[in-house]
């Protein structure tokens, strides 16, 4: 079930990455999940997903030095099997100016690898097409706006434009509501308990870029492709989106991306939760 209200997938960068940055918090297991259900996208949804080079330019004051992206890119493969969309390569200082207008100043080495990328929209209908070829029935536009749990059942109320108190009885309930996890756990009787998760104040639907991350990414694409001055960027169009994460001390660079899974009970549960996650976790 979904509504129209977009959500984080459509504010995404849609990419369905095998995680290479999450070596350095040793996400082994994560990146070697993300590169096998990438493979499989690759070979089974080409219309779907489709390989992109991404370059990486290692300067002389760069945090990670050349031997340090070499080591994590070459993990990065043995955790892909090898495969030949998990293979990088560097790329000769000969070919830097072919780099759309790359900064080469103090550059040392440029590494390319590939990430894939998606359409969000695509991807939801082809899940929906599979779903109904497996006799579900989709309720476009509808809201759940409470949640009842009864021994072996629970009950949806929800609503729409055409019919309001809808009421679905079913032996399972997935909450896969994205940022809105936690409040479609308040709308559940008996209460439940939740996990804490770093969110934005605001409603989630209404999220803006902050002054500070524009600024940061000005800053960083002026850097790299210096002859674009950052005062004479202009920016046609912003959005933002916002990615559940488990509430922590720690920066939000480190905290992991794994899925959380909460169950309202260990046996015969009636009610799933997802929190966080990939895309690529579809
Ligand atoms: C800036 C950013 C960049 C990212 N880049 C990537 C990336 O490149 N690759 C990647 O794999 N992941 C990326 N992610 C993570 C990824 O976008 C999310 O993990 C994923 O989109 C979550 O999908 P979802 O379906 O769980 O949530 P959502 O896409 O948010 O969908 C939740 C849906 O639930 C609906 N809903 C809410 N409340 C109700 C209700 N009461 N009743 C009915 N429906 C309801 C909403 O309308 C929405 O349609 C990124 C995240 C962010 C924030």
């Amino acid at each position: 079930m979904m509504i129209l209200r977009k959500g984080t997938s459509s504010r995404s960068s849609k990419l369905i990455h095998g995680g290479l940055r999450y070596l350095e918090q040793f996400e082994f297991s994560l990146v070697r999940e993300c590169l096998l259900e990438r493979s499989y996208l690759l070979k089974n949804a080409p219309d779907l997903v489709q390989l992109k080079p991404v370059y990486i330019p290692v300067y002389k004051d760069s945090k990670r030095p050349p031997w340090m992206i070499y080591a994590g890119l070459s993990m990065y493969a043995l955790l892909g099997s090898l495969s030949n969309d998990a293979r990088f390569k560097t790329v000769p200082e000969h070919k830097w100016h072919q780099l759309h207008g790359l900064n080469v100043n103090n550059l040392y080495a440029v590494f390319q690898y590939y990430e894939a990328q998606t359409d969000d929209t695509l991807l939801t209908h082809a899940v929906m097409n599979s779903a109904q070829e497996y006799d579900a029935e989709l309720l476009l536009s509808t809201k759940v706006n409470a949640i009842e749990l009864q021994d072996d059942h629970g009950v949806l109320t929800c609503a729409s434009k055409a019919e309001t108190d809808k009421k679905i009885t079913t032996k399972t309930i997935v909450n896969a509501a994205g940022p809105w996890a936690s409040s479609v756990l308040e709308k559940v009787q008996p209460r439940q308990k939740t996990i804490a998760v770093s969110l934005y104040t605001q409603e989630a639907g209404n999220s803006i870029p902050l002054d500070g991350e524009v600024e940061y990414l000005l800053r960083a694409f002026s850097h790299y492709f210096q002859e674009f001055k950052q005062e004479q960027i202009h920016i046609k169009y912003q959005f933002s989106g916002l990615r559940v994460l488990p509430a922590s001390e720690e920066n939000t660079n480190q905290r992991s991306r794994e899925t959380i899974y909460l169950r309202d009970r260990k046996t015969k549960p009636r009610l799933l939760s997802i929190f966080g996650g990939k895309l690529i976790a579809y």
